[in-house]
Formats: structure tokens, sequence, C-alpha cells
């Protein structure tokens, strides 16, 4: 499990989340200011116009008390020219005319003495408002505003007052209160609270009507005290907006940037134009919030599309780079697989160069062995070449000794016999040399060749006649025509017959009536040749292996013979074949192509 979690977070995934953070942050923080702005902005437009339409109000009367103070109707009153139902009827006709509320004339004790709503059950006449501040500043010369709740009337108003002179004589105050229940249907504005508090931060016009006559801040001791006494809102205490119970309180003054600070709202005060009262105007922060959320889930919703983005292009690079890595490692293997295969190739190379150079080789030692071969044949048949060469080398020497003595006796015509019988000598030993040269041949393959059979024969039984004589073997032979030329190189195939009719006499050997035999026929295309003996033969179990090189039953035997006699006649397109003859003995059967396309073409040695 921590595994995977800690797998999770690779380092992609830390950043994502660390940049989403930062990001979410810095919106949120930024769209809080943003909303802060314009809910700001909005609340200071909102106080401002609330701010001059209560002015603009309050403005229409302000003028009212100086002018009616100066009235002579209304100071008549105090030189006793006007009496105090004259005074209500005028009081009663300004304040129709002006659209105040009441208009009303103390005494210098505060005393109520002539008032418009002279005939109203809540009539002013006759109370006393020496405790209210507009009575007592003006009293004193001081033309005065005020705001609280009508202490008989209970209506909310602004009172104005000015100082009645008579004779430079302060005799009485004339007071103007305005209604404010009309002007508060005026400040209600969309979207937003109004409220407008008095200097002690006391909510007297708001459109909000449970905290009318609560304070934004608590009141010290002596505000209590004075409110108490001015019975300024007709409460013995005035307590805090509950909606403000929770947030940090704020001192004494009101300024804009601690009220904005205030928590669940943004409270935003209009420019200050009277010391009397002040304007505020407040919005509720659930819809800014509710709007900076929407800017936040905004937010969470691009950067998760960024991210989705970011995410599944970097698996595509994550993808390309495998691949890429892949190809590298493919392309290596390859690479590595083809020089493997070039030294491989190589090697090869060497090894059949070598394999050649082997066969090259093996085909000399062949030739050679071949050549030794001949050379054992040879040495063999030595004795019996002795024996030919010497006897007629003996006569030649007895007739050059008869012939020296002939010409000194000078017997001319006896040397000259003597002379042609030694020619006749040497042509005999030139003939047998003539046919040894079998032997120094080597054999190569050859095409064209033409050899007489008769005369191929002849030659091979005639180079092995001493040795034939000698063993008094019988050689019996079907006459051959001298016609038959067969397709083989004649002194291969003489060297083919030497070796076979040889191989039989040495068969024969202590054979009580020794017998060699040569007998031929004429297939289609071939001459067939047998040379059968009556010899010891061959069991049965040996014949596979007569052809194989170095196959011999003597002791001091090659088994090269038979061998290359099979080369030579394959050589050839022919056949050799050898059979146990009945009922002792073997045949050998040599089966050569006739030449027969090329009738007149010899081949020469
Ligand atoms: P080598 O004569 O040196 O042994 P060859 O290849 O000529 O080699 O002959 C192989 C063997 O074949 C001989 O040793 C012999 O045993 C056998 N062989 C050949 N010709 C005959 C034959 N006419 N009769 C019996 N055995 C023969």
């Amino acid at each position: 499990m921590a595994n995977k979690i800690s797998r999770f977070f690779t380092p992609f995934v830390i950043a994502s989340l660390s940049l989403g953070a930062a990001g979410f942050a810095a919106t949120h923080l930024l769209a809080e200011q943003y909303q802060q702005r314009l809910v700001g902005e909005q609340l200071q437009e909102a106080a401002n116009k609330a701010n001059l339409q209560l002015d603009s109000e309050i403005a229409k009367f302000k003028q009212v008390p100086a002018i009616l103070s100066h009235d002579p109707r209304t100071l008549g009153y105090f030189s006793e020219q006007t009496s105090a139902q004259q005074l209500n009827l005028l009081l009663e006709e300004w304040a129709n005319q002006s659209l105040a509320d009441t208009i009303y004339i103390h005494d210098d004790s505060g005393t109520v003495i002539a008032s418009s709503n002279y005939q109203d059950p809540k009539t002013f006449v006759g109370e006393n408002f020496a405790f209210r501040p507009y009575f007592s500043q003006a009293i004193n010369g001081l033309s005065s505003q005020y705001v609280g709740l009508g202490a008989r009337s209970n209506v909310r108003g602004y009172f104005l007052s000015s100082p009645l002179y008579v004779k430079q004589e302060i005799v009485g105050v004339l007071t103007v209160k305005v209604s404010l229940e009309n002007i508060e249907e005026i400040l209600t504005s969309d979207g937003f609270d109004i409220v407008v508090l008095d200097n002690n931060q006391v909510v007297f016009l708001s459109s909000q009507p449970h905290w009318l006559y609560h304070s934004l801040q608590p009141l010290t001791l002596i505000q209590q005290q004075q409110i108490a006494e001015q019975r300024q809102y007709g409460l013995d205490k005035i307590t805090l907006i509950d909606d403000f119970l929770d947030l940090p309180q704020a001192d004494n003054a009101l300024p804009s940037e601690k009220l904005s600070r205030m928590g669940a709202f943004n409270i935003y005060p209009a420019a200050a134009s009277s010391q009397q009262y002040q304007v505020v105007a407040l919005k509720g922060r659930d819809t800014e919030m509710k709007k900076v959320m929407q800017i936040d889930v905004i937010f969470l919703v691009i950067y998760s599309l960024v991210l989705l983005i970011a995410w599944s292009w970097r698996q595509t690079y994550k993808a390309k780079v495998a691949l890429t890595t892949l190809n590298h490692k493919l392309e290596e293997t390859v690479n590595k697989r083809t020089l493997y295969l070039q030294q491989s190739n190589q090697q090869l190379q060497q090894t059949i160069h070598q394999y050649q150079e082997s066969q090259s080789k093996l085909k000399q030692t062949e030739q050679e062995l071949t050549q030794t071969a001949k050379l054992a044949v040879l040495g063999e048949l030595s004795a019996s070449i002795n024996h030919e060469i010497n006897q007629p080398l003996a006569a030649l020497r007895t007739y050059s000794e008869n012939s020296l003595k002939l010409l000194e006796m000078g017997r001319h015509d006896m040397v000259k016999g003597n002379l042609e019988k030694m020619l006749a000598l040497n042509l005999s030993i030139t003939d047998i040399i003539a046919r040894l040269k079998v032997f120094t041949r080597k054999v190569t393959k050859q095409e064209n060749h033409t050899a007489n059979l008769h005369q191929a024969v002849n030659n091979a039984t005639g180079i092995l006649s001493a040795l034939l004589i000698k063993h008094g073997i019988t050689l019996r032979m079907t006459p051959i025509s001298d016609d038959i030329q067969i397709a083989i190189h004649p002194t291969e195939l003489e060297q083919v017959l030497v070796n076979l009719i040889h191989n039989a006499a040495q068969a024969l050997h202590q054979q009580p009536s020794p017998q060699i035999g040569l007998d031929w026929r004429l297939e289609s295309e071939a001459c067939v040749l047998d040379i059968w003996d009556n010899g010891v033969g061959l069991p049965e179990s040996k014949l596979p292996q007569l052809f194989d090189p170095f196959f011999t039953t003597k002791p001091e035997g090659l088994g090269l013979g038979l061998s290359i006699s099979k080369r030579i006649i394959e050589a050839y397109h022919g056949t050799i074949t050898a059979t146990r003859r009945e009922p002792c003995g073997m045949v050998f059967s040599l089966r050569i192509p006739l030449h027969n396309a090329c009738n007149n073409t010899s081949s020469t040695d």
C-alpha cells in the first residue's frame, strides 16, 4: 500500500499538485481582491448616492428654521402681538408648505408654546424638550441639527433648530422636525444595505429594520447616559447589532478600512457630509464569496484540463522516448547480429578456403598415393622386368663380343647378322620400357579419349606375362576383334587391367590349376569386360568394402589398387563391380562406354 502511494507521488504528480495549489491560492487571492474592489466600488457608489439623497432631502429644510426665526409674526408672540393660536396656525401653514413633519416653538425653558401639530392628540404643545441637545444648543445661540426618535410622536426625525432673538436676546427656539420615515424608502438600494448612523454610531435609518437603534460598536457609559438623558431613541440602553456581535470590535472611530474588514460584511461609509450622521453601505460577503468560489471552481476545472493535456502529452512523449530507445536497442542488436554474421561469414569463408586447400592437398596426396601404389606394383614386378631386360642385355653383350671376334676374323657377313639381331633385341628392350611408362603417368580425368580394347589387353598381359609364366598361370582369353574402340584413355585402361590381373595372380598362389580369364561382350552403348580367376576369392561379407581405399588382406598390401581403378573407370562414366565366382575365385566386371561418336579421334599419350 505504502509502495503504491510512493509510486503515485512521482515528481510529475508532486510538481502538478504544488503548482495547482500555488495557482489556486493565487487565483483565490486575486479573485477575492477583485471582488472586494468591485464590491467596494459598488458600495462606495451606493453609499455616496444614498448620502446625496439624504443630504438633498435635509438640505430642503436646512434654511427653514433660520428664515422662520426672523419672521415678525413668530417673534410677535414674545411681544404679545401674536396669540398662541395664531402662531399654531402659522406654524401649521408653514409645515404644510415646506412638507416638514412638525414645526414648533419653545420658550426659553424648552416648553413648546406653539406647534404645527397643535390639533394632533400627540401635540407637542406643552411638552418640554429641554433635554434635547437641539434645544440646549439653540438656546445658547447655535443653530443645531439632531437625529432622534420623537419623544412624544415616536416618529424618527431630523431636528433643525434656531434661536429666536428679540432685541438681541434669545427668547426661545424654533425647531423644524423632518420625518425620516419616507426617506428610508428612498435609501432602499438593490442588493445593498444602507444604514445611517448618528455620531455615536447608532443606526437610526436602515434597510434592515432589526438593526434600528443598535450600534455598530459598543458605546461608552457616558455615551449611553447621554443617549438616555436626551431620550434620543426612547431606550435606556443601546446594544450592538446582533449580526456584528461575533465580529472583531472596531475602535471609537469608524474608518472605512476597519469597517471593510468586518468579516461577513463589506462595509463602505460614504464621505461624511454632516457631523450629525454618516451613511454606510453594506453588503453581505456571501454573494461575493460565491463568486470567488465560482472562480475557484473554474480555475480547478481549467487546471484539471491543462493537467490532463499535460499528462497525455507526457504519456505520448514517454511512449515516443520508449519507442526511440527500443529502436536504438533494435538497431544495436541488428548491428551486433550483422557484425556476428559478417564474422561468421568470414569464418565460413576461411573454413571453405581451408576446406578447398585440404581438398587440393587431399587430391595431391591421393595422386601421390596412386603414384606410390604404382611404384609398389612396379617393385613387385621388377623381378620379372629384370628378367625380361637382363636376358636381351646379356644376349646383346654376347652378340657384341662375338661380332668383335668375327670382325677380327673378317667375317663381315656374320657381323651383319649379329647387328641385325642386336637391333631386334634393342627394340624389344625399348618395348618393355615403353610398357612400364603406364606406372609413371598421373591419373587425370580427361574427355574424348579412345582406347583400342584389343591393344590395351595385349599390353597389360604383355607386362604381366613374365609373372604369369613364373606362377604357371593359364590365361584364358576370348579373342578380341581389333576394331572395338572404347571411350577411355588407353594408358589408364591398361593400368586398371594390370591391377586386376596382378590381383588375380596374387589370389592364385598355391592353387592346383591357376587360371585367369578375360571375356568380353558388347551391349547397346558399352563394352563389358569380365576378368575372372579361380583363386581364393573373398567372403561375401568383405565385398562391400572391397573398393574402399586402404582395404587390403595382404600383409604388405596398400589397399589402393581397386579404389584407384574404380575412380578411373567412373571418371569415364563406366562402372566396376566385383562378385564371387562359383565354385571359387572372383569376377571383376568393367563396363565402359563405346567410343562411337568420335571413332576417328584417338588419344595420344
Ligand atoms: P592390394 O592389392 O594392395 O591389397 P587392392 O586394392 O588391389 O590392394 O586389393 C584389395 C584387396 O582385394 C586385396 O588385398 C584382396 O584381398 C582383394 N582382392 C583383389 N582382387 C582379388 C581377387 N582376384 N581374388 C581375391 N581377392 C582379391
